[in-house]
């Protein structure tokens, strides 16, 4: 892992004199490209990309590399391209993955695993009639499961009978913290300069480039990115989406035999049940499961003060889980570890250019599934703040479409 507060030497550009605003003196302004504001699962991929593209670009991170305070932590993120929640993001995986292979390729590090994935639930809810219609208008390889193919080949399921199942072999996991700090790595490779520990406290538009000031300093740049996380409301006050922010727990059940082994072929998995929504990764150590619920969730208004310890509400919908659907883990977790959620309205993403500023593009409400496009839309964003504009399609990601604002 990267971990000193400077990356690299500010070398990009020889510094220039500037004049803080509200200050008597005259300050030593750095001036690049591009600054990018938040250097998690978003923020790392569009460093990556601004650098990767020959521009000069500072990122500045209020904690530390691939760190656990914000929504790209806990080990492993699924991966998957039938995607039941909106199928115009099955394009911007197909790019996503391709992108995957040439950082894990770059990195030298097995980011991504294609263990395929087991989806199941009532065949008309979202997530199996959805998966269904993404392949179906994609093209893409989805298999239904029998239920004696359930038997031979999920045996550490109990699926019911009023279920389908689907099994997408392109799916798998990511190995978050890694790609995170990956992406950070070859920006630096290519010269970009990384602030950790410093907190943006505000940004505006200064003549023709963009200033931004944090607790430790004034920068300019000539663009921005600003990939907040689940710190967008105190960054991007004026967007006035009703955010909802969400306290998620994971945990790790012991696995009472090598049912779920990655080493023995297992998968990813994801069940829509009348509970909620479950998923989780095959035991990469051999002996525990990470499971966790994607619906849900403590609503909390400070990112910095969410409680990170298990809480009265987080175990029994699990163990619920567990019991009706994988008896073949022990119900006492031996670690966990709590993420946030930063939902939308309509729980898609918002990536575009800022509303009120062309120089500026934004990417934030990523909804508890947005790890997985973290390299296509850092080149997005990419794109939209060099160049003001992208070939890829990505209208239903407006921030101003309708219904993510709050009411009035
Ligand atoms: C429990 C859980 C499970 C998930 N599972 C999946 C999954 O299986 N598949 C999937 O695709 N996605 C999944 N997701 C969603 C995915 O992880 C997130 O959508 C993605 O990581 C969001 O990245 P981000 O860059 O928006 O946020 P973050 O990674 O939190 O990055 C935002 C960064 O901005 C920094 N920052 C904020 N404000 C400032 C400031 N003022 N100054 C400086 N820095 C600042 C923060 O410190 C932070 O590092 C999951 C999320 C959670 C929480």
């Amino acid at each position: 892992m990267v971990s000193p507060r400077f990356c690299t030497q500010e070398r990009l550009r020889p510094q220039r004199q500037g004049v803080g605003p509200g200050q008597p003196g005259r300050w030593q302004v750095s001036s690049y490209d591009c600054i990018v504001i938040g250097a998690g699962g978003i923020g790392s991929a569009a460093f990556d990309h601004v650098a990767s593209r020959g521009a000069s670009v500072l990122g500045i991170e209020r904690f530390g590399i691939a760190h656990d305070q914000g929504s790209s932590h806990g080990h492993t993120r699924v991966i998957r391209q039938a995607y039941f929640e909106h199928p115009d993001y099955v394009p911007l995986l197909v790019d996503a993955y391709r992108l995957w292979d040439d950082l894990a390729d770059h990195s030298g590090q097995p980011l991504i695993s294609r263990c395929g994935l087991l989806l199941a639930g009532v065949p008309d809810g979202p997530a199996v009639a959805g998966t269904r219609h993404a392949a179906r208008l994609h093209g893409l390889d989805l298999q239904d499961v029998s239920r004696s193919r359930l038997d031979n080949d999920f045996p550490g399921f109990t699926i019911p009978d009023d279920f389908d199942a689907v099994w997408e072999a392109a799916g798998g996991f990511l190995l978050v913290e890694d790609a995170v700090a990956a992406h950070i790595a070859r920006a630096i490779e290519h010269g970009a300069v990384l602030h950790t520990e410093e907190t943006v406290v505000r940004w505006s538009r200064v003549g023709k480039s963009y200033e931004v000031v944090t607790d430790r300093g004034h920068y300019q740049a000539g663009s921005l990115i600003i990939a907040p996380g689940s710190f967008v409301p105190g960054l991007l006050p004026e967007l006035d989406v009703a955010w909802e922010i969400v306290r998620k727990p994971l945990f790790w059940f012991p696995a009472r035999s090598g049912l779920y082994d990655h080493s023995r072929g297992s998968g990813v998995f994801f069940l829509e049940t009348s509970g909620g929504e479950f998923y989780g990764f095959p035991s990469l150590d051999g002996e525990t499961v990470k499971v966790a619920e994607h619906t849900a969730g403590l609503e909390i208004t400070d990112p910095l003060t969410v409680d990170r310890d298990v809480i009265d509400r987080d175990l029994p919908p699990l163990i619920e889980y567990l019991q009706a659907h994988m008896p073949g883990l022990s119900t006492k977790p031996t670690d966990h570890t709590v993420c946030l959620y930063t939902r939308t309205p309509d729980g898609n993403f918002i990536v575009d250019k800022h509303p009120g500023h062309d120089g500026v593009a934004i990417g934030c409400g990523f909804s508890g599934h947005g790890f997985k496009f973290t390299p296509i839309i850092g080149s997005i964003l990419t794109d939209l703040a060099l160049e003001g504009t992208t070939s890829h399609s990505i209208d239903f990601l407006s921030a101003l479409r309708t219904g993510l604002m709050r009411p009035r």
